[in-house]
């Protein structure tokens, strides 16, 4: 398929048009999977960004005016619209971010459901009841859009990120400015331009370009209320920095670091499916991805044994072919950036058992990787890899949860036993955003995401996503004493 003819046009979506950067430029975008160039979109710069926000700026009053109805109403129908278009979606995210076809499919759906439940959730917004909470005044809430949303995408799952940041803003009444990853824009753009379809001129823009000058621009300007951003742990520091003197509410959900906690009674066979699934979907460049095993020592043979089968059985390949499980890594930029946490893993008494190797090509495709030996003060368990590379590490029982948390992400874990007590009880003991038990991976609409320490604050998904995009306004009536 020629991802080309899927995108209709290249520029920014600003103010209800399609528009080429100011200044003219252009990006190309490499295929990851033939290392070909695949398109070229407008790269912008600040005076995009200004462009941008004033048409956010502009459409923000009459947008809030609308009720939660007829906002549910056209992100329905934007839905829909994405829905007709599952396979013109999948595909190019597939050929733009090299995920597995099957995969991408997946996302496009799960983005749809997505912004079905924050079109639904709009009408369904929680404040405490109204009533005479002081003598003579009637209290009551009101939840109100903050305004311009600043919201940064990242290049793992372009759209369905780009939905979790627009769909319940957008929702409560704010307008944005949306900004992808450098590498993988063509989605949003998708997105921005069906978006013209339903959504009045100004609600959604769509800007492309790098992080330093588009990004740092847009979430620095005086219009914009607040931020809500998707990525590494540098990019999320970078911008608290630059919002502290403007002390704007920022919304962060950035690296991790999830543990599978292997319990002596787990079933070892399900685990070491997980671990495939969790690790090396996406090609590991999961902020969720199965990529420490935490086992304890009488196991641990039988746990590297049962990974490095499930690693054997791994198809990579052409993410457009069907069979195929895991595609390349994004760039090769990035393969060189996992094969040195490899090569200094060995470096640091841990044991390549599996892979550690680019493949031969010219993608940037990077064996399943399974490393042993990994010690807890090394850089393997303490920093996020984004790739294809699982370590395994020898725990006792006794420290598992101690383990599992001294690391500074605090995103998610996966916990596996078959005793319900233990599972429950270090459930409730684990500082993280999301525990699964049995199990890794899954998550709903309805339910928050987000993490804490180094993995950001704040969530995506669930009514509290839609919460976050709101202020609140208490407002006092006069209704004279009662006596
Ligand atoms: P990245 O940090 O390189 O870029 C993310 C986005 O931020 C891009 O659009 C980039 O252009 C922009 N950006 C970079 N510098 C900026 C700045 N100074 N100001 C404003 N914007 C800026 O991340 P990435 O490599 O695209 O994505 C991978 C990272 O995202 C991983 O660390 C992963 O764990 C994280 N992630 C987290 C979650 C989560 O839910 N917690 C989900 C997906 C990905």
């Amino acid at each position: 398929m020629q991802i080309a003819e899927h995108i209709p046009e290249r520029g920014h979506v600003i103010g209800g048009k399609i528009a080429a950067s100011v200044n003219g430029s252009v990006r190309q975008l490499i295929c990851p999977a033939t290392g070909e160039m695949l398109v070229e979109v407008s790269e912008g710069d600040h005076a995009d960004i200004e462009l941008a926000v004033d048409a956010a700026f502009g459409a923000w009053p009459e947008w809030a005016r609308t009720t939660p109805a007829v906002r549910s109403g056209k992100l329905l129908r934007l839905a829909g619209l994405i829905e007709r278009q599952r396979e013109s979606f999948a595909a190019i995210e597939s050929g733009n971010g090299g995920k597995p076809l099957g995969d991408a499919l997946a996302e496009v759906d799960f983005a749809v459901d997505n912004l079905r439940f924050f079109a639904g959730a709009a009408r369904n917004l929680k404040v405490q009841a109204a009533g005479e909470y002081y003598d003579g005044f009637t209290s009551m809430v009101r939840r109100e859009s903050v305004g311009v949303v600043a919201a940064i995408a990242p290049w793992n799952y372009p759209l369905m990120m780009a939905v979790w940041k627009i769909g319940p803003a957008l929702a409560v009444g704010n307008t944005v400015v949306l900004k992808p990853a450098e590498d993988t824009p063509l989605t949003a753009l998708m997105l921005g331009q069906l978006a013209l379809e339903e959504l009045p001129d100004g609600v959604l823009n769509v800007v492309t370009g790098a992080g330093a000058t588009v990004g740092a621009s847009l979430v620095q300007h005086q219009q914009v209320a607040m931020v809500t951003a998707t990525g590494s742990v540098s990019t999320g520091q970078a911008i608290s920095s630059a919002l502290a003197s403007s002390v704007k509410r920022a919304h962060l959900e950035l690296g991790g670091k999830a543990p599978m906690m292997v319990f002596p009674d787990a079933d070892v066979g399900s685990v070491a499916q997980a671990a495939a699934m969790c690790g090396y979907g996406n090609a590991g460049q999961d902020c969720t991805a199965a990529c420490r095993i935490l086992v304890t020592p009488d196991r641990y043979d039988e746990m590297v044994e049962a990974v490095v089968a499930e690693a054997d059985s791994v198809a990579i390949g052409d993410p457009a072919d069907a069979d195929t499980a895991m595609g390349p890594l994004i760039s090769h930029a990035h393969r060189d950036r996992v094969h040195g946490f490899v090569e200094r893993a060995t470096e640091q008494g841990a044991t390549v058992i599996r892979g550690g190797s680019p493949l031969e090509g010219p993608g940037s495709y990077y064996d399943a990787t399974v490393v042993g030996d990994v010690a807890q003060d090394s850089e393997l368990a303490q920093r996020e890899v984004f790739g294809p590379v699982i370590g395994i590490q020898r725990v006792p029982e006794t420290d598992l949860v101690k383990y599992a948390q001294d690391v500074p992400y605090s995103l998610a874990a996966s916990v596996w036993t078959r005793d319900v007590e233990r599972a429950m009880r270090t459930a409730a003991e684990l500082h993280v955003g999301t525990v699964w038990i049995n199990g890794h991976f899954p998550l709903v609409s309805e339910m928050p995401h987000g993490g804490h320490g180094l993995s950001g604050h704040g969530s995506d998904l669930s009514s509290a996503s839609l919460e976050a995009f709101t202020d609140l306004k208490h407002v006092l009536v006069n209704i004279g004493s009662a006596q």
